[in-house]
């Protein structure tokens, strides 16, 4: 009995222990789904089929007059006056040097959309993909119900290259010399006033400011680079998060789905310090959701035709997102997935691993080149002035293009003494006789400078006074653009030319 009723306790003891085992594993496992849940990639909505679709009929829409980054107002203004019903076209106001500024609208929805473009005169992709859009909205085929959707729910407000005068020069700023994306308190510039005026007149409830940033940022710090990136700007130091910026950053979610399906890793964020003169800042402020998409750069797409297919792709799907509403179905998770912008981190080509000689002690370097763009006299066209844009260990910088050229040497190259007849043209074989003579820089007068002269594997230069001895191209250094022999055991075998290149015939 003893035992028994021993026994007996025993069990109601153990019995005890089990269920409260048994409840601990079930609060265990509760809390296990819990942690689960918050460590689960948060539920996106599925990528739209009209998004793949913008991209892959792109070719349709083209604006084909345009096919490279430079051009001016003449060269769009035309097509925009001839734009008919359902587009409603009228001049917006003129710029400091009264080129015209115009206001595209079509649409009738209780929804506004304003687009500016080109705000800064050197920044032009979403100009291009805007024209594409304009086209898009002029045929009927397949996409016809989706028009259809965004005209009856949107009115869409397009402002085409607000910077003419900048575009004219390709330069950034405006006649005044003003950087008009810092001109949106004091309005200054006429092409200010005329963005403030069309936004509180169509009382904008979204906002695209569209720009284009320097080639050489990162997305993040990995080797991509960053090829766009989206900003929802601050309205305040503080970086608050209002229903107004919160749409932005659900929107910008849903246009970053759509890039990675072809860009994947080279989308990048903007940084978001809040700047109080900025339009972006200030339209968030004012009440319009504001998105800042920045075009920056992308392997072997020099002139942005790719980005611009691609900025054609993220406004169209941000129409679609915007009309149907399924940017609410979004959470900030895919704009706080994105990767900041890495700044500098970036270069046209480097060459690693290479050992230079100074005071005869050789060392390893890696060797970073830019292509720095210089305006050519002929219209709308430019030639590459390349130098070294950084040397040392560049472990943690990148390029469009690289090359590891461990057990090489690079030393300066020669330049031909006398100056070399202007008229005539330099062949193969003669190319192939200088550069096994070590020279790879050519006085010369009277050459039109153009970008194929600037990849040309001979370097141009001004007749020097002393042309009897002209020495070598310079010394291997920072910021300086000296023509390169790569050689092993004392034989060229490649020859770096203003910033490419090139082997040796
Ligand atoms: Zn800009």
């Amino acid at each position: 009995m003893f035992s028994s009723s021993r026994n007996t306790a025993q069990t109601n003891i153990s019995t005890t222990k089990r269920r409260s085992l048994r409840m601990m594993q079930v609060f265990l496992a509760f809390f296990g789904l819990l942690v689960a849940c918050s460590n689960r990639p948060p539920q996106v909505p599925a990528i739209s089929p009209n998004a793949l679709k913008f991209y892959e009929k792109h070719p349709d829409y083209l604006f084909k007059s345009i096919i490279q980054r430079r051009f001016k107002l003449e060269d769009i203004e035309p097509t925009i006056k001839a734009l008919h019903a359902p587009f409603r076209v009228s001049l917006a106001g003129q710029s400091f040097q009264k080129r015209n500024i115009y206001h595209v609208n079509i649409g009738n929805g209780p929804v506004k959309v304003l687009l500016w473009s080109q705000m800064h005169g050197d920044e032009p992709t979403a100009t291009m993909a805007m024209m594409d859009i304009f086209n898009f909205f002029q045929q009927k085929d397949e996409f016809d119900p989706l028009r259809q959707e965004i005209l009856s729910k949107l009115s869409l407000h397009f402002i085409p290259m607000l910077n003419p005068d900048g575009a004219n020069r390709f330069t950034r700023r405006s006649m005044q010399g003003i950087d008009i994306n810092r001109d949106a308190l004091r309005l200054q510039t006429p092409e200010a006033r005329i963005l403030k005026k069309v936004r509180d007149e169509v009382k904008a409830d979204w906002g695209f400011n569209l720009h284009d940033q320097n080639i050489y940022l990162g997305a993040g710090r990995g080797p991509y680079p960053a090829s766009i990136s989206f900003l929802a700007p601050a309205y305040d130091y503080e970086k608050s998060i209002n229903e107004v910026r919160g749409d932005a950053m659900k929107l910008i979610g849903l246009m970053n789905q759509v890039l990675q399906t072809r860009i994947p890793n080279q989308v990048g964020r903007y940084d978001d310090a809040f700047e109080p003169r900025a339009f972006g800042d200030n339209m968030q402020k004012w009440g319009t959701r504001t998105i800042l998409i920045e075009t920056g750069g992308l392997k072997g797409d020099p002139e942005n035709q790719e980005l611009r297919r691609l900025n054609f792709t993220i406004f169209m799907s941000a129409l679609e997102g915007i009309a149907n509403q399924v940017y609410q179905k979004w959470d900030f998770s895919g704009y706080d997935s994105l990767p900041e912008n890495e700044s500098n981190s970036f270069h046209d080509m480097i060459l690693r691993k290479l050992q230079i000689m100074r005071n005869d002690k050789l060392y390893t370097v890696d060797l970073a080149f830019r292509r720095a763009e210089v305006e050519a006299p002929a219209p709308n066209k430019y030639f590459y002035k390349s130098t070294i844009s950084e040397l040392g260990d560049l472990s943690t910088s990148h390029a469009y293009e690289e090359h590891n050229l461990e057990g090489y040497q690079a030393v300066p190259g020669k330049i031909l003494s006398g100056v070399y007849p202007s008229g005539q043209n330099i062949g193969p074989a003669e190319i192939k006789d200088f550069h096994s003579r070590g020279i790879t820089d050519i006085q010369r007068t009277g050459w039109a400078e153009n970008m194929e002269q600037s990849k040309f594997p001979l370097l141009f230069i001004r007749p020097k006074d002393n042309s009897a001895d002209p020495g070598q191209s310079g010394v291997i250094g920072l910021g300086v653009n000296t023509s390169l022999l790569i050689q092993k055991d004392g034989v060229t075998e490649y020859v770096v030319v203003n910033g490419f290149l090139h082997k040796i015939l």
